[in-house]
């Protein structure tokens, strides 16, 4: 039995203020109850923020912006995101359980730890876990892991299906800590894992996430999510993909694709937005743009399938959009 202290900040800065080495913030809990379950997580003083008012969702001209602790399932269904951003709706739609859903608030799912089971488990190693440790992952269980942005020291894959969304959409997250608010680009926000795996994102210490920013993007009324995984719920990604075209007559004049389940982070495939630029979104040139979707992956052993799964997935994607 290990003393937790635990406490209820009335205020961001209050919360600011409190976060000392050994500080772990709880909002929906549904990430860190479930890693201190494990001991994988073992924090001496939980912040509970989750009565801080940063609810709701509103938009205006800077685009659609969305209170961290806002509950996924609430943007899920809110009719500015289903009907202007369809893919961010999806993507929350295809994440955890409904249950989990009503409890987890956006925040806490763009900071959701991998879900490789030797981070998960504390009698075996894990860089990320414990810096230093080693990656049994690397040659061991790899099935699920990533192929882009891997190093010797992690192959692991970022689990959120909304980060895949979002990074699609070029969302930026408002960071709260002592020395103010900062605006960071998501996709800039998550790190590589190179030799500091552990070291997941940009948050300085104490900093909260308090709200996301989604930019105006008329006609991401055309995107979708599309998740393939072993089972039809409650499952991460083995791939997913995030699209959203802009359709001239039948020819495409600009495309956004992100990918989920196969990055150490969530993965924007720039040149297949590229090589979508002036076909049409028919099977032939569909197949033609993303022919080169997986350039540069480096698949491990037992997950070879990744490359052609993902092509196919983009593909699916793209192709659900026609009508
Ligand atoms: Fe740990 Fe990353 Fe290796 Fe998994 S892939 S065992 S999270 S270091």
């Amino acid at each position: 039995m290990r003393p937790i202290e635990f406490a209820t900040p009335t205020s961001v800065d209050d919360a600011v203020r409190r976060f000392g080495s050994g500080s772990a913030y709880l909002a929906g809990g549904t990430t860190l109850v479930d890693l201190m379950k494990l001991d994988v997580v073992t924090p001496q003083q939980v912040l509970d923020i989750d009565r801080l008012p940063l609810r709701g969702l509103r938009q205006d001209r800077d685009g659609l912006h969305i209170a961290a602790l806002e509950r996924m399932s609430d943007v899920a269904a809110h009719p500015d995101v289903t009907q202007a951003y369809p893919v961010i709706s999806q993507a929350l739609m295809a994440s955890a359980s409904p249950q989990l859903r009503n409890m987890a608030s956006i925040g806490g799912n763009l900071l959701q730890r991998t879900r490789c089971s030797y981070f998960r488990d504390i009698t075996v190693a894990c860089n990320k876990r414990v810096p230093g440790s080693g990656c049994p992952a690397r040659e061991g269980v790899n099935r699920g892991h990533a192929i882009f942005g891997t190093s010797d020291a992690c192959v692991a894959t970022h689990a959120s299906d909304l980060a895949v969304a979002l990074v699609a959409m070029d969302a930026s997250v408002a960071l709260t800590g002592r020395n103010g608010t900062r605006v960071l680009r998501l996709e800039d926000f998550y790190r590589l894992p190179g030799s500091t795996p552990e070291s997941e994102n940009e948050l300085a210490p104490g900093e909260i996430i308090t709200e996301v920013l989604v930019p105006p993007l008329p006609w991401a009324r055309r995107s979708t999510y599309v998740k393939v995984r072993d089972r039809q719920s409650y499952e991460f990604a083995l791939t997913s993909a995030a699209v959203a075209v802009d359709l001239r007559g039948d020819v495409v004049a600009d495309a956004r694709v992100a990918a989920g389940g196969v990055g150490t982070k969530p993965w924007r495939l720039r040149t297949v937005e590229q090589a979508l630029v002036g076909r049409r979104l028919n099977e032939t040139d569909v197949r033609a743009a993303v022919e080169h979707a997986a350039d540069g992956a480096a698949p491990l052993k037992f997950n070879m399938f990744k490359p052609a799964l993902l092509r196919m997935t983009i593909a699916r994607a793209l192709m659900s959009l026609v009508s």
